[in-house]
C-alpha cells in the first residue's frame, strides 16, 4: 500500500511540477495557483496550539505568552514547529546559530531560494500574534502548496528565526555573524553559548550558519504591524517600505546643586529644568513639519535627586526613528541648536552625542510591487507605511531583496497578552504572502 501511494504521490508530484512550471514561467500565475487560498482554520488552530507553550499556569489564549528564547518553553515550541514541518513533507535543519530551515526543492534547479518566516521566541508576557504569526502562515503557504501538489520554480525555504526578542540574534548571526562578546552575554538568565546549545545551535561553528549576499532570490516576512495605522484607517494589508533608522542621543546636563530653600531663583543653574525645556524641544522639532518620524525621551536620570536640592546634573536620552536618515540628521542639528539656546536660559551647560545610528533597512521596490499585485488579486485594500519597530527582516535586507507584509494589530497593542489580530486578518495577511510568493516565482 505504501509503495503504491508513495508511487502515485511521485506521479502526481510530477505532474504538478510540469504544469506549474510551463504556467508559471509565462511571467504570470495560472488561474488554479491564482485562485489557490490557505487554510483559514488550519492556520488558527496551530496559532491556538503554539500559545500552549509559555502560558502562564492555568491560563488561556488570552493570558498570553512568555517564550523567551532558551527557555523550557521556547524549547518545546520549536519542537512543535519542527514537527508541523516534518508534516509538511519537509526535513527541518537547525543551523549553528539555531534557526530552523526547511527547503523545498525548486523545478529549475539553477534558482535560488525564496525564504519567508519570522519568529516564535517572545518577550516575557507577551502576545500570540508577534513572530507567531508570520512563522505559522509560513507554514501553512507550504502545507497548502504541498496539499495541492505544486511545485514552484524556485526553492521555497521556511526559516524560523532563533532568539528574535534578544537583538535580533539568529538573523544577525546568519547575516553578519556574532557580535564582539555576544556568546558571553548572559539573556534570560542562560549564557548565550549555552543558550544556543540548547536549542540545537553550535557555538563553535558559528561561520556555517553564515548567508552571503545573493545566496537567496528574495527575503518575505508577515508580521503584525505592531501599531495602530492599518486598524485607524480600515485597512486590511500594510506594504511595508522599510524599517526605520535609529539615532540615539546621550544627553548631559551640567547646572549646580544648591540649596531648595536658600537659592533665589534667578540664581540657579537648574539642570532638570533645562531637561523639561529640551524634552518639549524634542517634541516640538518633531511635529515641525508632517512626516511619521517620531522622537522620545524615555530614559532620564537626576543627580542628587532630592526634594530638597536644586538639580545639579541630569542625563538623558533622545531617540529619533524615520525612514529617511536625512530627516534624523535635520532634527539631530535642530536639537542641538535648541539645547545651545536652553543652556544660554538656564546657566547650564549642555553636550549631546550621538550613540546609535542604525541605517533603514528598506524593502526592494520590485516586491512591494508584487505584495501591490498578492493584495490587489485577493482584493485587498493596501497601504505603503514604514515599520517603526525591529524585525529580522532588517538583517535580511542587507544581502538580498526584501519584503514585508502587515496585518492590523487592535487597539495598536504588542508586546502584551492583549496583542491581538482578527482570524480574517491572519488569514488575508498569509493568503498575501502565499500569492506574493507565487507572483514572486512566476517573474
Ligand atoms: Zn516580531
Amino acid at each position: 500500500m505504501q509503495a503504491i501511494s508513495d508511487r502515485r504521490a511521485f506521479i502526481f508530484g510530477l505532474a504538478g511540477v510540469l504544469v506549474s512550471a510551463r504556467r508559471l514561467a509565462q511571467g504570470s500565475p495560472s488561474t488554479e495557483v491564482r485562485e489557490l487560498r490557505i487554510d483559514a482554520q488550519r492556520l488558527q488552530q496551530m496559532l491556538e496550539e503554539l500559545s500552549t507553550f509559555g502560558r502562564p499556569v492555568g491560563g488561556s489564549f488570552v493570558d498570553g505568552v512568555s517564550r523567551v528564547a532558551y527557555s523550557d518553553a521556547d524549547l518545546a515550541g520549536r519542537n512543535y514547529v519542527l514537527e508541523l514541518l516534518r508534516a509538511a513533507d519537509l526535513e527541518p535543519r537547525i543551523d549553528a546559530a539555531g534557526n530552523i530551515r526547511a527547503t523545498r526543492a525548486g523545478s529549475v534547479p539553477a534558482l535560488k531560494p525564496i525564504v519567508f518566516g519570522s519568529h516564535i521566541d517572545s518577550v516575557p508576557s507577551g502576545g500570540n500574534f508577534d513572530g507567531d504569526l508570520g512563522s505559522l502562515a509560513a507554514i501553512e503557504v507550504e502545507r497548502t502548496l504541498h496539499d495541492h501538489g505544486i511545485r514552484t520554480r524556485h526553492p521555497l525555504e521556511v526559516t524560523i528565526w532563533s532568539n528574535e526578542e534578544g537583538g535580533p540574534v539568529g538573523s544577525e548571526i546568519a547575516v553578519e555573524g556574532p557580535r564582539t562578546g555576544d556568546l558571553e552575554r548572559v539573556f534570560n538568565g542562560t549564557a548565550m553559548r549555552e543558550g544556543l546549545v540548547r536549542i540545537g545551535g553550535d557555538p563553535a561553528r558559528l561561520e556555517t550558519a553564515r548567508l552571503s549576499p545573493g545566496s537567496m532570490h528574495c527575503y518575505l516576512e508577515l508580521h503584525i504591524e505592531q501599531g495602530g495605522t492599518l486598524e485607524k484607517a480600515g485597512v486590511p494589508i500594510g506594504i511595508v517600505d522599510g524599517i526605520v533608522s535609529i539615532d540615539e542621543y546621550a544627553v548631559e546636563i551640567r547646572g549646580a546643586a544648591n540649596h531648595a530653600g536658600t537659592t533665589p531663583m534667578p540664581e540657579r543653574h537648574n539642570a532638570l529644568l533645562a531637561a523639561a525645556k529640551l524634552i518639549e524641544a524634542v517634541q516640538e522639532e518633531v511635529t515641525r513639519s508632517p512626516g511619521r518620524q517620531v522622537g522620545t525621551v524615555g530614559q532620564l536620570t537626576v543627580t542628587p535627586n532630592a526634594p530638597n536640592v536644586v538639580p545639579g546634573f541630569v542625563r538623558h536620552t533622545i531617540e529619533f526613528r524615520d525612514l529617511s536618515e536625512s530627516t534624523l540628521a535635520h532634527l539631530g542639528a535642530a536639537i542641538r541648536e535648541r539645547a545651545a539656546q536652553i543652556a544660554r536660559e538656564t546657566g547650564t551647560e549642555i553636550t549631546i552625542k550621538l550613540v546609535v545610528h542604525d541605517p533603514p533597512a528598506l524593502a526592494a521596490p520590485e516586491i512591494q510591487r508584487r505584495i501591490e499585485a498578492a493584495a490587489a488579486s485577493l482584493e485587498l485594500r493596501a497601504v505603503h507605511l514604514p515599520s517603526g519597530a525591529g524585525h529580522d527582516a532588517q538583517f535580511l535586507a542587507r544581502i538580498a531583496p526584501m519584503g514585508m507584509i502587515f496585518v492590523p494589530s487592535v487597539g495598536g497593542v504588542s508586546h502584551s497578552p492583549k496583542e491581538f489580530t482578527h482570524w480574517s486578518d491572519c488569514a488575508n495577511g498569509a493568503n498575501v504572502l502565499l500569492q506574493t510568493i507565487l507572483r514572486v516565482d512566476a517573474a
